[in-house]
């Protein structure tokens, strides 16, 4: 301030300002006024003349700024100092001195006075100057406040250090960040939470700091108090003084701990949709050997017992496929949150012998002895018979996937106040302990594609998680290490009523045995190998067939044939299956004929148009024949 300009030249010093003058003589007022008259604009000067006119000021109006004379009539000036600061602490208040005794002033500024001026006509011409820097001092505190506020405030460790590196300041989240309370690291180096392999490198962007460069956002990592390695992205600043020297570097610090995690479970998923779909592709590879060289020993000449084996080679390659397929389209129904289940009254036990009866097979072959221990009482559960096959099925198959030969595979149910719990239990190759996090997620194998030998695609579990929690449940994996076999528990809620009787399904050897001879089966499908290779089928198990490859066709052959069982795909040439169907239930011998919709269209909706236009089933192709013939079966007892 001591080398201010002349006041006519001092753009700044035009500031607005409401000035508080408490001085009872009118003089000395209109001398005051008039020397900071040309400093500031608009200015205006409220006087206090007296201790009536001060309180009211004091109490009512706005000012910037005040100034108090050195003798008051009324009282002392720093009695009115005093009392304005207790009411308007911010406040600059100046005041004025006697020639030759500035000692009361002196005292005054003790009690917060923020200059003075002493009262002698050469003087004057300082109050302006005088009275803008105090404004400017407390603009530039308030603005210091502010930025304080805000630093503190900052979720960023924002340090101040001087160019040596020694720490200057600390905010609150550098000391969340890095665990060191402010007084523990101020005045020290930050080298301490440097790690020491890369101290050399701060050292040279310090360097580069001092030759005044910014150093934009870098990841890197630092060491807290507690040893602990954070993660950070950083940005470095030189701080300058106004003449443009650098006197300490400020350093911005953001915690990267999450956004790392995020980008290193989006590159592991991006692994694992790769792996996914090299395994994918072998998976469904793998059967169209053995099928493409199965179909060459159909051909005649071939001797029988061969041909025999290569029909069953092909039959359970379509049902890995068709299995691989299903799963695949769960998947995604799952993920699109677009699959629904029933809730129908069930024993459990019921699923879980028809699970155990379908991996039986795969156990004999691998010399597994498989046992099951169920209550006498029901497990009754509410769910989707399918869904709840399914997910046993899995478990089921995983165990003896991953048991080697001869190993034991245990299956128990029981049912707690609340559960239904079922455990599947193997002494296979068990699953290591940092495995069993992951093994329920989604295409996670645990061994590496290519190196395993047990087939699959790694979302059999996925799915059967999503699936349990659809029916309100959980699974959950165990085992006490590789080597030392797996647990699956499923837990289900308990189902409080007793299940109904549902209609018990003939075994598929019975089934095959029932085809009476005389009942009459129309099948209906625009892929004449589909429709045929079909009615060889039914032809063998002692059906009557008859085909028609569009609608029109099968409405005429229905007439003339009357069947009882109609197997009817949809989307057929001009006229859909549904409108077929419908036609079929309008005839007065249609009512009690058994529709089967035959199709490649599975979702629910699909299930329920069908339902809706009279169908008695819905069956998704590929359909097992096994499965077809007890539906045609049971229809063939209702009409017998
Ligand atoms: P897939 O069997 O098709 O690989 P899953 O989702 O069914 O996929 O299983 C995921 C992984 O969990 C398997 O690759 C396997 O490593 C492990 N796993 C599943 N069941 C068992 C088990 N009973 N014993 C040992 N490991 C198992």
């Amino acid at each position: 301030m001591s080398q201010a300009l002349p006041g006519s030249e001092r753009k700044q010093a035009l500031r607005p300002l409401r000035l508080l003058l408490i001085d009872d003589n009118p003089h000395d007022r209109e001398l005051v006024t008039r020397a900071i008259s040309h400093h500031f604009a608009p200015l205006t000067v409220l006087p206090a003349r007296d201790a009536e006119e001060f309180e009211r000021a004091i109490t009512e109006e706005e000012f910037d700024a005040a100034i108090i004379d050195y003798e008051l009539r009324w009282t002392t000036g720093i009695e009115v100092l005093r009392r304005i600061k207790s009411l308007r602490p911010q406040c600059p208040v100046l005041m004025f001195a006697a020639s030759g005794s500035t000692e009361v002033a002196v005292e005054a500024m003790k009690e917060g006075l923020d200059d003075y001026v002493t009262k002698t006509p050469g003087h004057y011409a300082r109050l302006p100057y005088a009275l803008d820097a105090c404004l400017e001092r407390r603009t530039a505190e308030r603005a210091w406040a502010q930025l304080a506020a805000v630093v503190e405030s900052s979720d960023d460790a924002i340090i101040g250090m001087a160019p040596d590196g020694r720490v200057t300041s600390w905010n609150h989240a550098a000391a969340r960040l890095f665990g060191y309370p402010e007084d523990a690291i101020l005045g020290q180096s930050i080298e301490q939470i440097i790690p020491p392999e890369l101290r050399e490198a701060e050292g040279s962007v310090l360097a580069r700091i001092a030759l005044g460069e910014h150093v934009n956002h870098y990841e890197t990592v630092r060491v807290a108090q507690d040893r602990r390695a954070i993660p950070v992205s950083v940005r470095l600043s030189p701080i300058l003084d106004r003449a443009g020297a650098i006197i300490g570097i400020s350093k911005v610090a953001r915690d990267i701990t999450e956004r790392k995690r995020v980008e290193e479970a989006l590159r592991l998923a991006d692994q694992r949709k790769d792996a996914f779909l090299a395994t994918l592709a072998h998976e469904l590879r793998n059967p169209l050997t053995p099928i493409r060289y199965a179909t060459r020993l159909l051909e005649p000449g071939v001797p029988p017992q061969m041909a025999s084996d290569a029909k069953k080679m092909i039959d359970r390659q379509l049902a890995q496929m068709a299995h691989l397929l299903d799963d695949l389209l769960d998947v995604s129904r799952v993920t699109r949150g677009v699959l629904e289940i029933d809730h129908e009254q069930l024993d459990l036990r019921e699923i879980i012998d028809g699970a155990v009866a379908s991996v039986r097979p795969l156990a004999e072959t691998a010399r597994q002895e498989l046992t099951v221990s169920l209550p006498a009482d029901a497990l009754s559960v509410s769910g989707d018979s399918v869904r709840l096959a399914q997910i046993l099925g899995n478990l089921l198959h995983n165990a003896t996937k991953y048991t080697p030969t001869g190993g034991h595979i245990a299956v128990i149910g029981a049912a707690t106040g609340e559960e239904v719990i079922v455990r599947i239990k193997d002494d296979g190759i068990g699953i290591a302990p940092e495995a069993l996090q992951t093994v329920f997620d989604l295409f996670v194998q645990v061994e590496a594609p290519g190196t395993r030998s047990a087939g699959g695609l790694g979302i059999g579990l996925s799915l059967s998680r999503d699936l349990v929690r659809l029916h309100g449940g959980l699974i959950e994996a165990h085992s006490a290490g590789l080597g030392f076999g797996s647990e699956f528990v499923l837990r289900l809620p308990r189902a409080a009523e007793t299940p109904a009787l549902t209609e018990s399904v003939a075994a598929p050897q019975k089934v095959t045995a029932l085809g009476a001879s005389g009942v009459r089966v129309l099948i209906v499908d625009d892929n004449v190998d589909a429709a045929t290779s079909l009615s060889y089928v039914l032809a063998l198990a002692g059906y009557q067939t008859a085909v028609a490859h569009d609608g029109r066709r099968a409405l005429d052959l229905a007439e003339t044939l009357r069947p009882s069982v109609v197997l009817l795909d949809i989307g057929l040439p001009s006229m859909s299956g549904h409108e077929v169907a419908r036609h079929l239930r309008a005839v007065p011998w249609g009512k009690d004929l058994r529709l089967i919709a035959v199709t490649g269209w599975g979702h629910e909706r699909d299930r329920m148009k069908s339902l809706e236009a009279g169908f008695d089933a819905h069956l998704t192709k590929p359909i097992d024949p096994e499965l077809l013939l007890q539906h045609i079966a049971r229809a063939a007892r209702s009409v017998a």
